[in-house]
């Protein structure tokens, strides 16, 4: 499912509610008030239908909303309930006291913004899962704000809490597996293991030893790829041909800046079209981008092979989700937000340790009370953020109507290109740098299993389909042992555009359009038909083993990055673009690092705080 010109206008028409005038929008919005339990929600969550209803007024229409009067007063508004704000919150009352009144107010029916969990249950077992930001970042330990919050929530950064289950699967020879599709490679086809996977890991330090030669060619010669393809392949893999003779020290480290990996995989590496196909794919989970959209030292930073007489893989710490980052809990960073969410409104849920926090029930009509000095408010849209001498309106939407509070201090912990129709009387600037910011959209589909017999017959727990929508799929760990038990499966898919030479931020405009775009049923109807089409001939039918399916559609997900591609400054103390927002009103969200990790998310939130007149 990757993007064709068409497609793009398409989603772009869709997403538009041309027409609405706002009070329409207002109502439109409030359809999707009233879950009682939003974790539990299944069918098109993440960025969920309605989340954008108003700031997309905004943004596209230019929509002007009435004004109203303020009925509440606080000490802090948090824009944005997402890891930064939530950090913001907690670090504003260790600046400022634990008495003082804040308001969270976020556009989501649940908490966390990327860090959110999916519930599903199959025979009365609980499945548990993270719905986006999974794994604690390799940069965490070592970032004093992160050391600082997780400190103050029960937890130790430099290591996780409790230790990893028994994998059922490796017990059972459960490995690695790669699907070829017949549109891009000539026919379907499996094939037992995937030693590049594994090269990967074994470059960036995931497993000691990559795939030893024997088995590299064994694979490769299982494959529909050409022979031609499958030697310079493997000639590739092998990493002792050196593919820029002529460049050496500086030379070499700007060409690898500016050169797109998929160019040099053509143009340097002598792989032919198939073979790019068969790599094409493998940055995007770390990036959402695909080898097209990155530099050569952006995906050598991964691990993804280069050749001899290059640098050695080192994590970019820029990156959140990467071959170095660690799952600390089943539903991801989302337990942090919990933690957080308890830490600042302590009737939310009663946990005795902070490792009780993933089965912990949470009552969300505990967020919001009278009385209670933080009150954490969802399903509320800030449109208009507006300083006068020491105190800020903030206006926001909410069950369909919209509502006025007064601050002291304001944290905008949102999207940082949605600042400039909040605040307009922010200096031309810094609106101009918010204007540029993209982020890149993608997809984690979760889908409940009643079993996974079709993948212990297939001896696989972790599926590479290089050129299918979802591209990268895995079982989560399984409710029992058995393959008769249930699991969830997780689905990575990346709208990207291949072999367009886009810039990134087209690229990520493109896709959030299509995104946006796509109903649920489509979604559904695609997903089905992938997995049918891959595990059918194992017994697999969709109908009779699905029984649960949330798409997290992230439109807005990572953070942009600057990019070396477009001539941007790369090095990681640089900041970017580290915007500090105007008088009382600071500005956080991992945006404001261009890093889409929750250190920046946290680090942003902590700065903010701080960089506020006290
Ligand atoms: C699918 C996915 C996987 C990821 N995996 C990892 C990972 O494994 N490790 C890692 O470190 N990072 C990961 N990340 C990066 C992730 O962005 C950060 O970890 C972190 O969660 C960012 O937190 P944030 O608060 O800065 O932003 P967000 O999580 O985006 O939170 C901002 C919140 O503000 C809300 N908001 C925006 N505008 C308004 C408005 N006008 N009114 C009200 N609310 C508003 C947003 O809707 C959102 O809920 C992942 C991201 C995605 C999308």
């Amino acid at each position: 499912m990757t993007i064709t010109r068409r497609d793009f206008l398409n989603g772009t028409a869709l997403t538009i509610a041309a027409g609405l005038a706002p009070v329409q929008l207002l109502h439109a919005q409030q359809a999707r008030t009233g879950a009682t339990y939003p974790p539990a929600l299944t069918g098109l969550r993440g960025n969920h239908p309605g989340t954008y209803t108003l700031a997309h007024s905004l943004a596209r229409e230019g929509a002007k909303y009435p004004v109203v009067l303020a009925h509440e007063a606080f000490d802090l508004v948090v824009v944005g309930g997402g890891l930064s704000g939530l950090a913001a919150a907690w670090f504003y009352r260790r600046r400022f006291g634990a008495n003082r009144r804040i308001l969270i107010l976020d556009n989501h029916d649940d908490f966390g913004g990327h860090a959110k969990r999916n519930e599903f249950t199959v025979r009365g077992q609980r499945l548990v899962t993270y719905g986006g930001s999974a794994e604690m970042p390799a940069s965490a330990a070592s970032d004093a704000a992160v050391r600082e919050l997780l400190a103050g929530i029960g937890l130790d950064a430099t290591r996780p809490p409790g230790t990893a289950p028994a994998d059922p699967y490796a017990a059972l020879g459960m490995g690695r597996a790669v699907f070829f599709d017949a549109e891009h490679f000539g026919r379907d086809q499996w094939v037992a293991g995937d030693p590049f996977g594994e090269l990967i890991d074994a470059r960036s330090g995931q497993q000691a030893g990559g795939p030893d030669a024997a088995a590299l060619s064994r694979f490769l010669d299982s494959t529909p790829l050409p022979a031609a393809d499958r030697a310079a392949l493997a000639r590739l893999a092998a990493g002792t041909t050196d593919y820029l003779p002529a460049l050496s020290g500086a030379e070499r480290a700007a060409a690898l800046r500016a050169m797109r990996y998929a160019s040099f995989l053509r143009d340097k590496a002598g792989i032919g079209l198939a073979g790019q196909r068969f790599l094409r794919s493998r940055s995007n989970d770390a990036y959402a981008l695909d080898a097209d959209g990155i530099s050569v030292a952006d995906a050598i930073a991964i691990g993804l092979p280069a050749g001899a007489n290059m640098p050695a893989p080192a994590g970019n710490p820029r990156l959140g989700k990467s071959p170095a980052s660690r799952l600390w809990f089943p539903d991801g960073n989302a337990s942090l937000a919990r933690l957080l969410v308890q830490s600042l409104i302590p009737g939310v849920a009663s946990i005795a340790r902070p490792a009780d926090v993933v089965s912990a029930t949470f009552d969300y009509s505990r967020l919001d009370r009278d009385g209670q000095p933080v009150r954490l408010r969802l399903n509320s849209t800030a449109i208009a953020v507006e300083p006068d001498g020491n105190i800020t309106r903030v206006t926001y939407g909410f069950s369909g109507n919209l509502h006025r509070v007064e601050a002291r201090h304001v944290v905008l912990a949102g999207y940082n290109m949605m600042i400039p129709y909040l605040l307009p009387s922010l200096p031309a600037q810094q609106k101009e740098v918010l204007h540029n910011e993209a982020k890149a959209p993608l997809v984690y589909t979760k889908v409940a299993l009643d079993h996974w017999q079709a993948f212990a017959a297939l001896r696989t727990r972790r599926i590479h389909a290089p050129a299918m929508a979802y591209t990268d799929l895995w079982l989560e760990p399984p409710a029992g042992r058995q393959p008769s038990d249930p699991a969830v499966l997780h689905m990575l898919y990346v709208p990207t555009v291949p072999d367009s030479g886009m810039p990134a931020r087209d690229r990520f405009r493109a896709g959030r359009a299509l995104l946006l775009g796509t109903p649920f049923d489509t979604l559904e109807r695609d997903i089905r038909a992938q997995l049918d089409r891959m595990l059918g001939h194992k017994g697999f039918a969709s109908k009779d083993v699905i029984r649960g399916i949330t798409v997290n559609r992230w439109a807005h997900g990572y953070s942009y990055m600057p990019d070396s591609l477009a001539g941007e400054n790369v090095a990681p103390d640089v900041a970017w673009p580290g915007l500090p927002g105007v008088g009382n009103i600071s500005i956080a969200n991992s945006d404001n690092a261009g890093s889409p990790s929750l250190a920046a998310a946290v680090g942003q939130g902590k700065g903010a705080v701080e960089r506020l007149l006290a």
